[in-house]
């Protein structure tokens, strides 16, 4: 579902990603391993159209929708459309704090149902399909009961799993996750990190980058061990977190046992 192709990315003189490639099947988790400073969080970005990669090219289901070379790619008006492909969470949750769980998980897909050409003749319909949607989203993450609250209302590991339910609703064909857990009192790290796992076995396609070795190792089929901007592993869990190959790999993880 998504070919990433030597990805590069500098800021000034800052060689901040360099030659990142790497794929993805559908259904698929793929974790992101690495130390701060490392490039994981500006790798995400440029998939999400954050940023922009001075060299490569990124492809979903076989659609160049990136090509550095290509400048036809990068318009403006069809970055917004290209997002779509991928949803993103964010470690700060980023909620809208004036809007209830049940309005931040909706509020998008209402703004997109405006373009419908059907909009005008079927809106009550529409808004009514949607609210259906986003309430049945924070079922599936255990907020049944918590739709009408505002986030000051809720816990951090509620708030996050708000935030996933948004992630969703615009229904993605990649998943991101920007270290999901790391701004949660550890005892709230839990129940977001089983949110993850229930998509992870319903094969939803996620990419996430991670601090929580155990976590990744469970619940991805691939992982990327990045240093300085590099890979500089990649293979299956059991492969990089148990046995990793590369002395830096081994370093990194001895700092997790
Ligand atoms: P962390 O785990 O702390 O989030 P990370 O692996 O996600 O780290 P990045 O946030 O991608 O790492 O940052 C990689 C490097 O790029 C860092 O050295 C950072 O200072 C630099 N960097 C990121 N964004 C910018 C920017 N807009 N301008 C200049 N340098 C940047």
């Amino acid at each position: 579902v998504l070919e990433v192709q030597h990805i590069e990315k500098h800021f000034g003189a800052t060689r901040v990603l360099e030659d990142i490639s790497f794929s993805l099947d559908q259904g698929q988790a793929l974790a992101i391993i690495g130390s701060s400073g490392s490039g994981k969080t500006t790798l995400l970005r440029c998939l999400n159209f954050l940023e922009t990669p001075n060299k490569g090219k990124i492809l979903v289901n076989g659609e160049t929708l990136f090509d550095a070379a290509d400048p036809a790619t990068q318009r403006e008006n069809e970055v917004r459309k290209k997002r779509l492909h991928f949803g993103l969470v964010f470690q700060s949750f980023n909620l809208f704090p004036q809007y209830t769980a049940l309005q931040n998980v909706t509020l998008a897909s209402q703004l997109l149902a405006r373009e419908r050409p059907d909009f005008k003749q079927n809106k009550k319909q529409i808004f009514a399909d949607i609210e259906r949607e986003g309430q049945a989203l924070l079922e599936r993450m255990g907020l049944a009961e918590r739709a009408g609250h505002y986030p000051h209302q809720l816990s951090g590991g509620q708030q996050q799993r708000v935030a996933i339910a948004r992630a969703l609703a615009l229904k993605p064909d990649i998943l991101c996750f920007d270290e999901p857990t790391s701004a949660l009192d550890p005892e709230l790290t839990g129940e977001v990190l089983k949110v993850i796992r229930g998509l992870a076995d319903q094969h939803t396609t996620m990419i996430i980058v991670t601090h929580e070795m155990a976590f990744a190792r469970d619940v991805a089929d691939q992982v990327i061990f990045m240093d300085g901007g590099l890979i500089v592993e990649q293979g299956s869990a059991r492969q990089v977190i148990e046995n990793p190959r590369e002395e830096r790999t081994k370093q990194f993880l001895s700092r997790y046992h």
